[in-house]
């Protein structure tokens, strides 16, 4: 999910894993929507999905060891008894690339990017389908990040695991992702496999944030684009489509109606005018 800041990817994010409620719509996990479940059906979809938040530090407990940290969202499902834990916790803190002695330590005793790790494995304890990744290189040094992005791509093959990465660095999401949603104000106005979108990009927005990316392709030189103006406040979004004060494709019809969402090519939606 890319999007420039506050156009409410987080939002969307704690929409998905029920911790905020929707005002209008519906989340559905499995087939089912997740303000019906029941008390045991509840306790199930916690456990089948986690988040990684974007700062590692502020997201772990200061007073806590990292073997702590990581057990505890086994001991609050009551997974296994203290033996079964902390073997369970050596095998998460290997997985990450952390040591085994590591547990022991405490937060401030790590680097971000290990601070990061611990907060993946305290992700995977419960063995979830579902990883909601809110930035979670963002806060990272740039040398770092390549390692942290590496690390989820590889748990993702391994495990079998179903992302839902946030992020405003196209080109990491290029790396991971297989379908890309973009955000803008509060709506998705493209949804697109990630190698159609990175090469045909159809809506405007999609457009402008590719060509306003720096590239680090050797040779490549991209002619850059800067987005022209601020994005408006989401609580008086424009009239019709919410891009078009900022549109260089902006028609007459374009600040009358709102554009619906249309399937522009199989499996690929976009809301806009000009795919109607
Ligand atoms: Fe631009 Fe109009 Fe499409 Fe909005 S609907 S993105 S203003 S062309």
């Amino acid at each position: 999910l890319v999007g420039e800041s506050g156009c409410g990817k987080s939002t969307l994010g704690r929409l998905a894993l029920a911790l905020e409620k929707p005002t209008r719509g519906r989340v559905l996990f499995d087939g089912k929507d997740l303000a019906d479940l029941g008390r045991g059906a509840r306790k199930h979809f916690r456990q089948a999905a986690q988040i990684i938040f974007q700062d590692p530090q502020s997201s772990l407990n200061p007073r806590m060891r990292a073997g702590q940290i990581i057990e505890e969202p086994l001991k609050v499902h009551r997974a296994g008894d203290q033996m079964e834990r902390t073997r369970k916790v050596a095998e998460l803190l290997k997985e990450v690339g952390l040591k085994p002695e590591d547990r022991a330590r405490f937060p401030h005793e790590f680097s971000g990017g290990q601070r990061q790790r611990i907060n993946i494995s305290r992700a995977l304890a419960l063995s979830p389908r579902l990883i909601v990744c809110d930035e979670p290189v963002s806060a990272l040094d740039v040398s770092i990040q390549a390692q942290v992005i590496n690390l989820l791509k590889e748990l993702k093959e391994q495990r079998g695991l179903a992302y839902l990465f946030i992020s405003h660095d196209l080109a990491v999401v290029e790396h991971l992702c297989d379908r890309v949603a973009v955000m803008y104000l509060g709506r998705i106005v493209e949804l697109a496999g990630a190698d159609a979108l990175y090469r045909k990009p159809l809506h405007p927005y999609t457009v402008a944030l590719l060509e306003s990316a720096p590239t680090l392709t050797p040779g490549l030189r991209r002619v850059r684009k800067t987005l022209v103006g601020e994005p408006p406040s989401p609580y008086s979004p424009p009239s019709g489509c919410r891009f078009h004060p900022r549109c260089p494709k902006r028609m007459e019809i374009c600040d009358k109606e709102f554009p619906g969402n249309v399937e522009a090519e199989p499996g690929r939606f976009v809301e806009c005018h000009l795919y109607v």
